[in-house]
């Protein structure tokens, strides 16, 4: 049997979180939980916590603490996450976030945080060029030879560029990780959980990378 995972997947917008949270689902059967993808599906719900996170995100700026650990809280307690464990993205965020984490997790301490590493200039220069289903969230690389309309090959949703991957937004975020979210990095560093991995290369590449600092912090 394969066993399971609890994991925490640090790294700047861009630096490829969503891709490696994938894969590290499959590889370990865990569940794939994507705080951005929890208030994202809110949003198209449309209810008056899911419009105000919205404009929140579309500003590039942070939901309040109080409401992302009472989100998470509940899902790391649903049977899935609670038996095999579970890879988080985009949480904590906040050394508040971490505290709080901290508690939640307290019987069944997470295996290892991993901070996917890749330069700030990269990311910019993906963030500018991902393209998004609005449907099913598949990613996409924009190219010059790209059609106007664009048509998802998964679903066959609308490809679009996330509100939030404009300029102004993109540079806001990477603001707000820096302040915000990189002190995490030697909060978990003093915790001995941390794991730095370069984010840089094929994706594969990257895999390999991370599996084998999760294998040894076990
Ligand atoms: P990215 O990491 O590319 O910014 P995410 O999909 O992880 O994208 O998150 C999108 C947005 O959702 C964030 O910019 C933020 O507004 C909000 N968000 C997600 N997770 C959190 C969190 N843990 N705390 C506060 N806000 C969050
Ligand atoms: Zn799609």
């Amino acid at each position: 049997m394969i066993p399971g995972a609890r994991l925490i997947i640090l790294g700047r917008q861009g630096a490829g979180k969503g891709t490696q949270c994938v894969r590290l689902s499959r590889h370990y059967v865990v569940p794939h939980i994507s705080t951005g993808d929890i208030l994202r599906a809110a949003a198209r719900e449309g209810t008056e916590f899911g419009l105000a996170a919205k404009q929140v995100m579309d500003d590039g700026g942070l939901v309040g603490d109080e409401i992302m650990i009472g989100l998470v809280d509940e899902r790391l307690g649903k049977p899935d996450a609670a038996t095999r464990g579970y890879i988080l993205d985009g949480f904590p965020r906040t050394v508040a976030q971490a505290r709080a984490l901290d508690v939640i997790t307290a019987e069944k301490p997470i295996t290892a945080v991993i901070d996917l590493d890749v330069p700030r200039e990269i990311v910019v220069e993906r963030l500018s060029s991902r393209r998004v289903c609005r449907d099913c969230g598949t990613n996409y690389t924009a190219t010059a030879s790209q059609p106007s309309q664009w048509i998802c090959d998964v679903c066959g949703g609308d490809i679009a560029q996330r509100a939030d991957d404009h300029p102004d937004a993109v540079n806001r975020r990477l603001d707000l990780y820096e302040t915000q979210t990189a002190p995490l990095i030697e909060y978990y560093s003093n915790r001995g959980t941390l794991a730095v991995v370069n984010g840089v290369g094929q994706p594969e590449h990257v895999f390999v990378r991370v599996t084998d600092a999760v294998e040894a912090r076990r």
